[in-house]
């Protein structure tokens, strides 16, 4: 099989951000969950510039400094409007072709999974945007993030993550909240993507809300701290270890 082919089998986002970069347009890239509707992520906006990112996003990157891991990077969005303004960062991702299309843009960006011990490097800051808490998958996951997180981090190093507390979808007419607790935790779900005939594994991607988020980093040494709210129950922390 061509490698190409071989590449895009399943890899659905990597083929959609493949063909908006190369042609400017994209089919529907459609994410799939148990939880929902079928959805969509408008392909453009996997390349958004600095001016049209979420205010949440441009804080993290104004904030990150040093010797930048940029995970789960996509298009290298961040990464490039990192180095705009002046700073360093190395981008990884599972996805072969979307690393392709970063290497072409000249971003530093290398095909890595995060939870890959033999890429060994280290950090002053780990940026993780666009529900960056979506590649923990599960809260049981947490410990296992954690210990690798700090695999990465240089000494005073931190991670600047956003995610979005799932608990507005079970919100009655009066404002309070219908929340099972004896259910498994509400921001866990399953997702599979498509894009044209690419149909990718179904994967577990985590919402989780700043108190859980916290709850786990304390326990794994880290502080914690909540930089800023969003509109929409979504938030940007900043998890440091000493
Ligand atoms: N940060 C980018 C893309 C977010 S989508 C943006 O904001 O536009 C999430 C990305 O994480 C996808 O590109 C996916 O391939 C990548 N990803 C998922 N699991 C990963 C893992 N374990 N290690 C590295 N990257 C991962």
């Amino acid at each position: 099989m061509a490698n190409d082919v071989m590449q895009q089998m399943n890899d659905p986002m990597g083929s959609a951000i493949a063909d908006f970069y190369r042609t400017g347009k994209a089919d529907t890239l459609v994410v799939r969950s148990s939880m929902f509707e079928d959805d969509e992520i408008p392909v453009e906006t996997l390349f958004r510039e600095f001016e049209e990112m979420p205010e949440l996003e441009q804080i993290a990157l104004k904030a990150a400094s040093g010797d930048i891991l940029d995970v789960g990077a996509g298009s290298g969005c961040h990464s490039m409007a990192l180095e705009k303004m002046g700073k360093k960062s190395v981008a990884i991702d599972i996805s072969p072709l979307s690393v392709e299309v970063m290497k072409e843009r000249g971003v530093d960006a290398r095909l890595v999974n995060l939870y890959d011990e033999s890429f060994s490097e280290k950090f002053d800051t780990i940026l993780m945007l666009m529900n960056g808490t979506g590649i923990v998958g599960r809260l049981e996951n947490m410990p296992g993030f954690f210990g690798r997180i700090k695999q990465l981090l240089k000494p005073g190093g931190c991670v600047l993550i956003d995610s979005s507390d799932l608990r507005y979808l079970y919100e009655e007419e009066d404002g309070s909240f219908m929340i099972d607790l004896s259910d498994e935790y509400y921001g866990q779900l399953d997702y599979q993507m498509a894009y044209k005939d690419v149909e990718g594994e179904p994967f577990d991607w985590l919402y989780v809300d700043f108190e859980t988020l916290s709850f786990y980093a304390e326990q794994a040494g880290f502080k914690t701290e909540l930089v800023a709210e969003g509109e929409h129950y979504d938030y940007l922390a900043r998890l440091s270890c000493n």
